[in-house]
């Protein structure tokens, strides 16, 4: 067990914020140890060194976040672009300096095995097309980052991983939270015993789905409602923070009866989880309200939380434990950096190095067949073995 990086603590009713220098320090050594297999994360400077990656579908998340951090990566660069709209795809070319010639649309995508150039292929496509997408980038010889969720059922999940395996390419699935040091030195935190031994789980993922002709609506593109999209991290979170694997479900559903957007998939979810050592976890999801990302970890002897807890930037984390009568807090301040940029960066590692990724394919797969699970209970209205 490592030290805690929580050195200035006050007494009840003040709050006080950890030294920057001195919890950088203990979460760069945080980082370095994966949550799961405690396997070296961090990556080697290998000078002028950068993989080749190409961005299929230029949607927000790609146009806001994804182009922009490939100027925080170390070990990544983009090289190619693959969009419907060729005026798009050209703007965003000129932007950030790909080659007019790399620039794919989806008929001829699979040209791209063509283009010793690229390296990497990153799918932020509608979840409904990431199988797709996946397979045929492994068919065209290259390794593959794709969004969360991982495709729609847990048979698509398997082909991608087999198509990986068949290709001898790395597959990816980009649960960026996993990759900032923020959100691990919160899993070193529970995991540590720290706060005694984990009883209850509580997460909450919300936002509010206002245009009803959007894909997330849609149950073919989507694959789900509010679980699908943000649940997921919800239940990916008690999985990382437990350490364990869930052995049942139980869940509800609740759609605004009448509203138009949720003809097709569910508005809120409300699920529980059990885990072997009797963790518990009480997650919900929503698209019915604003901007909720809230972690609540609650150990024996005292608890963490986060709120928001998955936001890009902007994160806060606080810990509380009890000691005899008084009760200590402290916020945990931690220096921000780019998740996106850590999580390509860790990919292309991993293609340079030839080791597996944090988050393969098989984790995807995983919850997308607790996802089932939770639709099931929810439907029959009955606690589901896992
Ligand atoms: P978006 O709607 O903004 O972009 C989707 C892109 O796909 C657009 O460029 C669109 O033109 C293209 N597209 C191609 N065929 C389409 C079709 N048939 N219908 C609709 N769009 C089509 O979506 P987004 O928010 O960028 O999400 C993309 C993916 O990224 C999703 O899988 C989502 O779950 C994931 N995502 C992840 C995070 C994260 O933090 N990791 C955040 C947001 C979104």
């Amino acid at each position: 067990m490592s030290e805690s990086p929580v050195k200035e603590i006050t007494r009840r009713g003040f709050i006080s914020k950890v030294s920057q220098g001195l919890v950088a320090a203990n979460v760069a050594g945080a980082f370095l140890k994966s949550a799961s297999a405690q396997e070296p994360l961090a990556v080697p400077d290998v000078p002028g060194k950068k993989l080749g990656w190409a961005v299929v579908g230029l949607g927000e998340l790609a146009i806001y976040e994804i182009l922009p951090a490939f100027a925080n990566c170390e070990k990544s660069k983009i090289v190619a672009l693959v969009s419907g709209h060729p005026d798009k795809a050209n703007k965003l070319a000129a932007r950030y300096g790909v080659n007019p010639k790399n620039i794919y649309n989806y008929q001829n995508y699979d040209s791209i095995r063509d283009n010793s150039e690229v390296d990497v292929i990153y799918i932020v496509l509608p979840n409904g097309m990431h199988a797709e997408y996946t397979i045929r980038g492994f068919q065209a010889g290259k390794n593959v980052l794709t969004e969360k969720p991982m495709a729609n059922t847990p048979t698509e999940c398997q082909q991608m991983i087999d198509a990986g395996r068949k290709a001898g390419k790395k597959l990816m699935v980009a649960y960026r939270c996993q990759y900032d040091p923020f959100t691990r030195e919160a899993i070193r935190i529970v995991r540590s015993g720290e706060l005694g031994p984990t009883q209850v789980i509580v997460a909450d993922a919300g936002w509010c789905a206002t245009d009803p002709n959007q894909w997330r609506l849609k149950k073919d593109l989507a694959g789900g409602g509010s679980m699908m999209d943000i649940g997921i991290y919800a239940l990916n979170a008690a999985r990382y923070f437990s350490g364990e694997e869930p052995t049942e479900v139980n869940a509800m559903m609740f759609n605004q009866p009448g509203d138009p957007r949720f003809k097709e998939v569910e508005e809120t979810m409300n699920f529980q989880m059990r885990f072997p050592s009797g963790v518990l976890a009480n997650c919900t999801s929503s698209y019915g309200y604003y901007h909720q990302s809230h972690y609540r970890v609650i150990g024996t002897k005292g608890h963490l939380e986060m709120d928001p807890g998955t936001w890009y930037r902007g994160n806060h984390m606080r810990r509380q434990h009890d000691v005899g009568d008084d009760e200590i807090t402290a916020e945990i301040e931690i220096p921000e950096q780019n998740h996106f940029a850590l999580e390509m960066d860790h990919l292309s590692d991993c293609v340079m190095q030839n080791k597996e990724p944090l988050t393969p394919g098989e984790e995807g797969l995983r919850d997308i067949k607790l996802i089932m699970a939770i639709y099931e209970a929810a439907k029959i209205g009955k606690t589901v073995k896992v």
